[in-house]
């Protein structure tokens, strides 16, 4: 290992999350979320890892080309699409599904002239990101099915609030899976509306139990999960059984005795209380590492606990080591991982763990184990 940050991904535990959401999944078929390079633990060898998976799920027509370059032949789902001509062109040399929620993407589509694609019709059900009005569903499949360049047509919306479960968040749920039923009501075809936290609630099972149809009929698309990661604020992905994939470490490169009332790093921010021992780590927010941690967020040192101590920097951070032993230059340090839920330490610097794992930059090497 370097003494820079490095990213160890645990391919058995993304395998071990995917045969849980299969379990889960209850017949219907699995679209996983690979998007924003498979939330940073890397979408190709994550796409191998997932080789059952049904399809994946993806943002940017970029990320398709990446896939496809590395021969992974599996469907790709653009879930927002195409925004113009050129990347409808791109999206179909890759042969991508295209999710249309607006109507310039029909226009692009009715325009093209390349092999029929799966179309998926994206309904606004309440979380006004992106989508048709309910009202307008049965005259665009209409529309949509009459199109040369269209070979089948599927229909999903997406929930805003599947984490929550706060009585808000549960009224808003169950509009949307109104709304949604009404949709697909009398449709014959494929449909899709859990991410993770849908699924493993249970929410959309009233979706998928749809009267007389094929389970297979309807897809899910977890993200999240995948990784390991708890998609629910007051759980980690070990309370839901899943493995979480992400361990980020890195070195101490330097040891310094402090003495009451010297301090740390840029700004000063954390001043010795009393003479103590500070390790400095090889990790700083230019590896994504998040600049905001406050002091007293638990590290992980060969077992021990420490706790972050002074502002993080672009390279380092620096780590209050009271109390740690057998620990000097050269020690291993996890900033999140297995023994340390990333979803616990995003709580600490107000964001989520989808956040965290996301944004590990691309400097830092992911090193990939599959046992
Ligand atoms: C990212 C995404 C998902 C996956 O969400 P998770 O919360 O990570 O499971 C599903 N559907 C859509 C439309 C998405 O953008």
């Amino acid at each position: 290992m370097s003494s820079g940050a490095t990213a160890t991904i645990d391919l058995a535990a993304v395998t071990h999350n995917l045969a849980l959401i299969r379990r889960r999944a209850g017949g219907g078929r699995i679209m996983a979320a690979i998007k924003a390079n498979a939330y940073g633990h890397g979408a190709v060898r994550v796409a191998k890892a997932l080789h059952t998976a049904d399809s994946f799920a993806l943002a940017r027509v970029t990320e398709a080309s990446e896939l496809r370059a590395a021969d992974i032949r599996q469907p790709l789902v653009l879930l927002e699409g195409v925004f113009d001509a050129d990347e409808m062109q791109l999206a179909g040399a890759l042969d991508c599904e295209l999710v249309v929620h607006s109507d310039y993407q029909i226009d692009l589509l009715a325009a093209y002239g390349g092999a029929p694609r799966v179309v998926w019709l994206k309904i606004n059900t309440g979380m006004n990101r992106l989508g048709f009005a309910p009202s307008r569903a049965a005259q665009l499949i209409t529309r949509l099915r009459a199109l040369a360049s269209v070979a089948e047509v599927r229909i999903m919306s997406h929930l805003a609030c599947a984490d929550g479960d706060d009585s808000a968040a549960q009224v808003l749920t169950g509009r949307q899976l109104s709304a949604f039923r009404s949709v697909i009501g009398d449709f014959d075809g494929a449909v899709s509306i859990a991410n993770s936290a849908a699924l493993l609630t249970g929410d959309t099972d009233t979706v998928r139990a749809r009267d007389g149809q094929d389970p297979a009929a309807h897809w899910v698309r977890p993200g999240i999960a995948l990784y390991g990661i708890s998609p629910f604020a007051a759980r980690t992905g070990a309370d839901l059984g899943l493995r979480a994939a992400m361990c980020l470490q890195a070195r101490i490169i330097a040891e310094h005795l402090l003495q009451a009332g010297d301090s740390v790093g840029y700004g000063a921010r954390f001043v010795a209380p009393r003479q103590m021992r500070i390790g400095i780590v090889a990790a700083g927010y230019g590896d994504g590492y998040p600049r905001a941690m406050p002091d007293g967020t638990p590290v992980d040192v060969a077992g021990q606990t420490a706790v972050l101590a002074g502002r993080v920097s672009m390279d380092m951070l620096s780590i209050d080591l009271t109390g740690c032993e057998r620990v000097s230059p050269g020690s291993s340090v996890c900033l999140w991982g297995p023994q340390l839920p990333a979803e616990r330490i995003a709580a600490r610097v107000g964001t989520i763990a989808y956040e965290l794992v996301t944004c590990v930059t691309a400097r830092v090497p992911r090193v990939y184990r599959s046992a």
